[in-house]
């Protein structure tokens, strides 16, 4: 009669995978820059003319400069900074980097290096927030400082601080 009795329950409720349950969906985890309001396409558009212009203006200064302190023709440095006038003994990649080293020591090649800098930020979305505060910096600044990474307040706080 009682022959099952014994007959224990053995399964315990399996679990049964949860796996679609497991997917936790994490869409904050997105980085917070792009998410951050910045200025439209329109005046990034408008912002990239102001930096190219004035990138076109460095370039043009920077190719001055470099005329000024060297003679083209025989290609070795002349000019009246006698720091400048360096005898070449290897006419090629050593003048090059001489070159290059020259142009962005100069503060005109610095400056070509922060509009290059600015236009990177236009790429990533990132351009136009205030690097200390993270508001969105004016637009007349940037329009007259388009390589600024601060607002206003920002800037002079720190200046005073310095
Ligand atoms: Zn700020």
């Amino acid at each position: 009669m009682a022959k099952r009795a014994t007959n224990k329950k053995k399964t315990q409720t399996k679990k049964s995978p949860v796996k679609s349950a497991a997917k936790t969906k994490k869409k904050t985890a997105v980085s917070r820059k792009s998410s951050r309001k910045g200025y439209s396409k329109k005046d990034l558009d408008h912002f990239r003319n102001i930096i190219l212009e004035q990138k076109k203006e460095i370039m043009e200064e920077i190719a001055t400069l470099r005329e000024s302190i060297m003679d083209t023709s025989t290609g070795e440095y002349t000019g009246e900074n006698s720091s400048y006038s360096i005898h070449m003994a290897d006419q090629g990649g050593e003048q090059m980097e001489r070159e290059i080293t020259f142009m962005f020591a100069s503060r005109e090649g610095k400056y070509l290096r922060y509009l290059e800098d600015a236009l990177q930020r236009i790429e990533n979305n990132e351009y136009g927030f205030c690097r200390d505060c993270g508001t969105l910096i004016e637009k007349e600044r940037l329009e007259a400082v388009p390589i600024a990474q601060q607002c206003f307040d920002c800037k002079t706080k720190r200046s005073k601080s310095k």
